[in-house]
């Protein structure tokens, strides 16, 4: 009989973070399903991972619960197991200008997208994942914990998330864990299907304000998702994860 190789769902898993998160997986032997709202983003995962037999790609809005409900129905059936379901597509963009300003339907759709995307994420991947004992992870953000000015709506989505996480650690352990990941400053230029017209490189200070001595990759990211996955994090759930090279433990009062 053979083994059945361990499968992972990643949202937004077509372009940025997600994307690095895919290859890092694909890499150690995982069967990867990809859900993404963007359809040239997936078009190019398919140009750029030569692993069809491990990757499925669905396009999918995470904040649809009919589209949500028949692309975990196809990833179940594909897969014929689900191990991990990793909810990171989000809307990254955090300036939704001045509150006076911000249109209720701008404030609705990163909820939409970042928070209840991840409901139902998960409402749709818990019984598959209680059969296999898996693992929920959420992408959320140091900015659940810290601001810029214009930001409400996206630091509330993902102060949602890190709080959305921890709830379900409680409803769905033993069988379940759920922990979030709060990333800081990830360069995702690399996984882009959209690059821009003129691509800003990072300068010094952009990495040397970091106490780790550099801006964030995916892969730092993608390294925290497969310890939280692993065996080896059995006794971790509900928990948040900052990943910032150290940004949001630094004093920055002004002389
Ligand atoms: P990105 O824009 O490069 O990738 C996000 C992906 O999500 C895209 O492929 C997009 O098409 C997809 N997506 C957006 N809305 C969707 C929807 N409704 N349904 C399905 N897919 C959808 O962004 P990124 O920088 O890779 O960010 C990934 C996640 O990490 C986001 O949740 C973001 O908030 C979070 N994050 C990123 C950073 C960073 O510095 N890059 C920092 C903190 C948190």
């Amino acid at each position: 009989m053979t083994q059945q190789l361990p499968v992972i769902l990643i949202t937004g898993g077509a372009q940025g973070i997600g994307k690095g998160i895919a290859a890092y997986f694909l890499n150690k032997g995982w069967r990867v399903v990809v859900l993404d709202r963007d359809a040239e983003a997936i078009k190019a995962c398919r140009q750029d991972f030569d692993n069809p037999d491990n990757l499925l790609l669905i396009e999918t809005d995470v904040s649809r619960e009919p589209e949500v409900a028949s692309a975990v129905a196809e990833a179940v059936q594909w897969g014929e197991r689900l191990d991990a379901m990793v909810s990171n597509a989000g809307i990254a963009d955090p300036d939704t200008g001045p509150i006076e300003a911000l249109e209720l339907a701008q404030w609705q759709r990163r909820i939409d997208v970042n928070l209840t995307g991840a409901f139902l994420m998960a409402k749709y991947t818990v019984p598959h994942l209680r059969q296999s004992r898996g693992n929920i992870v959420n992408m959320a953000s140091t900015r659940a914990l810290q601001s810029e000015p214009h930001s409400e709506a996206y630091a509330a989505s993902k102060g949602g998330l890190i709080a959305l996480t921890h709830a379900l650690a409680m409803s769905l352990g033993p069988d379940v864990r759920a922990n979030s990941i709060s990333p800081g400053w990830i360069d995702v230029s690399a996984w882009q299907a959209h690059a821009p017209s003129e691509p800003q490189p990072l300068s010094d200070s952009d990495h040397n304000q970091h106490p780790s001595g550099r801006v964030g990759k995916p892969d730092d990211v993608a390294a925290m998702v497969a310890y939280l996955v692993s065996p080896e994090a059995g006794f971790v759930t509900g928990q948040n994860f900052v990943i910032d090279g150290g940004m949001t433990r630094k004093m920055i009062y002004e002389e």
